[in-house]
């Protein structure tokens, strides 16, 4: 089955809605997908129930944002594949790391309302943006007060001048147990994104990972070289953990593919999860 276990939706930063994901997914000969939102996972179960309908295989996921202190305080997403998307400890937690990202966002506006942009405190905090169009507040808002030309000018022109500040979110430790018992599998997204400037990918920089309990790392990334993939899979292949991939397609709104890397379910190691997708597909609950 080919396979795309990272995508996002309008429920985060992505572009697309479930009912054109499915498109996508079927017009890409996608046969088995996730839907992996940074810290929510509202657009899970309709996704669900039409993936069912398409006759695909999906797996329910989430992104969720952790702070790891073995890496510099670093920002790094940790996916929780098969979770239950109700269940009461996930969704407060999800809650917390949402309402920091939009405070991050907020900082953002605060610094360059100081720095002279001429912002209005109280529009910006009444705006809200078409999800549609992907990105964030900050960004959409900036866009639409003719701020910034495009996205790729608010990150250069824009974010760069900031002391854009991540916040402290939960720990990879926290986020592992926080998934597990969601029902969940905890596997370490695009560690050759996460891990660029604090290291590279190789054993001792995985290693506190693996400590924290993660049951698998997504080898196969659009952020990742051969070697960062060879890296990665070794690694699994040494300590007996899951293989995944994905694309972190956002609908366009950042420059990434759909079902890119191409990979078959056959060259990764989904164990459990394989499972997990067939119990949703086949029981519609759950
Ligand atoms: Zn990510
Ligand atoms: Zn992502």
């Amino acid at each position: 089955m080919r396979t795309d276990l990272h995508i996002h939706t309008t429920a985060s930063d992505g572009r697309w809605t479930p009912e054109r994901l499915i498109a996508g997914v079927l017009a890409e000969g996608i046969e088995l997908f996730a839907v992996t939102d940074h810290d929510t996972v509202d657009n899970v179960l309709s996704t669900e129930a039409l993936a069912r309908e398409a006759g695909l295989a999906f797996l329910r996921g989430v992104e969720i944002s952790t702070t790891a202190t073995e890496h510099g305080n670093g920002l790094f997403h940790i996916l929780g594949y098969g979770i239950d998307p109700t269940h009461p400890e996930l969704l407060p937690r999800l809650d917390e790391n949402r309402l920091k990202l939009e405070g991050t966002d907020d900082d953002d506006i605060r610094q360059l309302i100081k720095m002279g942009y001429p912002i209005d405190w109280e529009e910006y905090e009444a705006y809200t943006y078409d999800r549609e169009r992907g990105g964030f507040k900050s960004l959409n808002f900036m866009l639409d007060k003719g701020l910034c030309a495009d996205v790729r000018a608010f990150f250069n022109d824009i974010r760069a001048k900031l002391n854009h500040r991540w916040p402290t979110f939960l720990t990879p430790a926290e986020a592992v147990a926080l998934i597990r018992a969601a029902g969940g599998v905890p596997v370490l997204a695009h560690p050759g994104m996460s891990l660029e400037h604090t290291g590279g990918v190789h054993a001792e920089t995985l290693a506190p990972f693996l400590e924290a309990g993660i049951a698998g790392i997504e080898c196969y990334s659009q952020y990742h070289d051969a070697e960062t993939t060879a890296a990665c899979i070794a690694f699994c292949r040494q300590h007996g953990i899951l293989i995944t991939g994905g694309s972190d397609y956002h609908g366009g709104f950042v420059n990434r593919k759909l079902g890119h890397p191409v990979v078959d379910s056959s060259e990764l190691v989904l164990g459990q999860l394989l499972e997990l997708s067939r119990v949703h597909l086949e029981t519609g609950g759950g």
